[in-house]
């Protein structure tokens, strides 16, 4: 069976491959080196054959998965360059170069894309590292923050905290704020101030003809929706973000319970019904139930953004009162950067905050398979108890999350961004870490049937920040009712090569030339074209 899929994928590999076959990236290397500063840092990967007999340039022995966190080997393509921009002129030079010559460009910002996409999908593209172009300027007149596009959310996290506002986004600090933003954005401040993108107020994009443009309300305002939700790696690259800031929590409150996996049905099904029938939404948005359940144990955490704490001890109260006694509870608070700092070491304890999320430079690599799915209805009983069942199965570390998806997001109209999902009441991840190569395509198939046992209690539907690339029906998966208006959005320069439509896997390519794309396009009933490589 293996050897099947490694064929298909070597034909196809081939097959792409010679589509794009160059006699060598010299002119490339021209262009670039003509238009760029002499400082700038280029790279020309030896594992890309069109490098290596170059006689105009050295190609250089480069680990690229360096460029992303994900490990695992998901990344079967090697680039012609990757360019360390400083700032938005680089860029421009770079795309005008790719234009000119037809090549495919990928922005990578924080390289924390689920499936590596930020180095693209395909042989012999241009990657632009943006992560130097990383200022953070915030104003604490007018309550807003401008970011270069490489910044990441831990800096962000204690610069803004300084001023005592923040950003409403996801909490692992290394993430960059391009490609979390551009997707959304969600953390444990979205039931009270939506996701990320629902603050941006303007970004400054290179388009695909090299011209740095405006994006905002009132200029480029069909770009602006679909920034605004539809992920990165689509139309333009963003190289700056003004966002509206939030006012920091002044206090994090959680508390946890964890029980053992022979209640596990009845806290499902009691988490459930607290968030259906015990109408959550009428408590206020400042508090968030999450729920994590493994093949080990499970866990229900309350956290508390507000002050009014009282409100916070009815919900722990009713916890306890609808739910099976817990094993354990666990109680703490905290003030809000010592809880984002948490994402980045648990056991914070005496270390320097500063440290944590601004000054260090090295972050952790993550070899994991995500997928997930979105709820508009509780998960039925004999699929509580497939799930369950899949569950107790397992043979490798898993964990499935449950995260509420209700509060402010939905009460933002669906058309007023490109995010789709606006009424859904709650959201799975469901995770694996492989632990070792050999059995990693048993515990994909593992996860696998964890996703499908509750699969069909689900809207079908998912979120673009943990992009898959199994997903068949992709569009629809992420974009739901905003296919066709992202589909129309022709970002296309007069007389370029580019085909100016959304690409043709997610956050798989920035802009293609005129070379064809081997066997994707819109037909949404296609696979990945590697998908097979690493599922089933
Ligand atoms: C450990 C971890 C925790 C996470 N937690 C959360 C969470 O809590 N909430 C949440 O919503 N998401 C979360 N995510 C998902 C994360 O938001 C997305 O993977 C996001 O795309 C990462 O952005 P990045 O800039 O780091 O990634 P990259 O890999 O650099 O980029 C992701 C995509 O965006 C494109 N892109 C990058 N920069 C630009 C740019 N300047 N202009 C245009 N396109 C660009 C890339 O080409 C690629 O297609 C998490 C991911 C990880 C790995």
């Amino acid at each position: 069976m293996v050897n099947i899929f490694l064929i298909i994928f070597i034909a196809r590999c081939y097959r792409t491959n010679s589509t794009l076959a160059r006699n060598g990236n010299d002119d490339l290397q021209k262009c670039l080196s003509s238009l760029l500063p002499s400082s700038i840092r280029t790279i020309y990967p030896c594992s890309t054959l069109a490098n290596q007999h170059s006689s105009q340039y050295q190609c250089e022995h480069f680990n690229i998965d360096q460029l992303s966190c994900i490990r695992g080997g998901r990344i079967s393509h090697f680039p012609a360059v990757i360019v360390y921009a400083m700032n938005s002129n680089d860029v421009q030079n770079v795309v005008r170069c790719a234009t000119k010559l037809n090549y495919i460009v990928n922005a990578r910002s924080g390289g924390h894309s689920y499936e590596g996409y930020s180095l693209g999908s395909t042989y012999n593209n241009i990657v632009i590292n943006m992560e130097s172009i990383n200022y953070i300027h915030i104003n604490q007149h007018d309550g807003t923050g401008t970011f270069g596009a490489g910044a990441r959310l831990g800096p962000i996290y204690y610069r803004t905290y300084q001023y005592n506002y923040t950003i409403n986004a996801g909490r692992c600090p290394w993430v960059g704020l391009a490609g979390h933003a551009l997707g959304g954005g969600h953390g444990v401040l979205s039931r009270l101030h939506g996701l990320l993108s629902d603050n941006i107020l303007e970004m400054k994009a290179v388009n695909a003809q090299g011209e740095l443009i405006t994006i905002n309300k009132t200029h480029e305002t069909e770009l602006y929706w679909a920034l605004r939700g539809a992920g990165g790696g689509l139309f333009v690259i963003v190289t700056e973000f003004k966002i509206r800031l939030v006012k920091s929590p002044s206090i994090a409150r959680r508390f946890s319970s964890l029980w053992y996996p022979n209640a596990t049905k009845l806290v499902m099904q009691r988490y459930q019904s607290m968030l259906f029938h015990y109408k959550i939404p009428n408590f206020s948005n400042n508090l968030v139930l999450e729920m994590l359940v493994s093949n080990t144990h499970l866990e229900i955490s309350i956290f508390y953004f507000g002050i009014e704490f009282e409100e916070f001890n009815k919900t722990v109260s009713m916890l306890l009162a609808k739910l099976p006694t817990p094993r354990r509870t666990h109680f703490d608070e905290q003030d809000w950067l010592t809880f984002v700092s948490k994402a980045a070491e648990y056991d914070v304890g005496s270390r320097d905050l500063q440290w944590l999320l601004l000054d260090r430079l090295a972050y952790p690599t993550f070899d994991f398979k995500s997928k997930h799915l979105f709820y508009d209805r509780p998960i039925s009983s004999p699929n509580l108890d497939k799930f369950i069942d899949a569950l107790a199965s397992s043979n490798g570390q898993s964990v499935m999350m449950f995260v509420p998806w209700d509060g402010h997001i939905s009460t933002i109209s669906v058309n007023e961004t490109a995010f789709p999902h606006r009424h859904f009441k709650f959201g799975i991840q469901f995770m694996i870490y492989p632990n070792n190569k050999q059995h990693e395509k048993q515990q994909m198939n593992w996860l696998k049937q964890v996703y499908l046992s509750v699969y069909n209690d689900s809207t079908k539907h998912s979120f673009i920040n943990y992009i898959d690339r199994d997903v068949p029906n992709w569009m629809n998966v992420y974009y739901h009712i905003h296919q066709k208006r992202l589909h129309n959005i022709q970002h296309i320069p007069q007389g370029s090569a580019w085909d100016g439509t959304i690409p043709s896997h997610p956050m798989g390519q920035f802009f293609s030339s005129n070379i064809p794309w081997d066997g994707m396009g819109w037909d949404e009933s296609l696979v990945p074209w590697d998908s097979h490589l690493f599922f089933f």
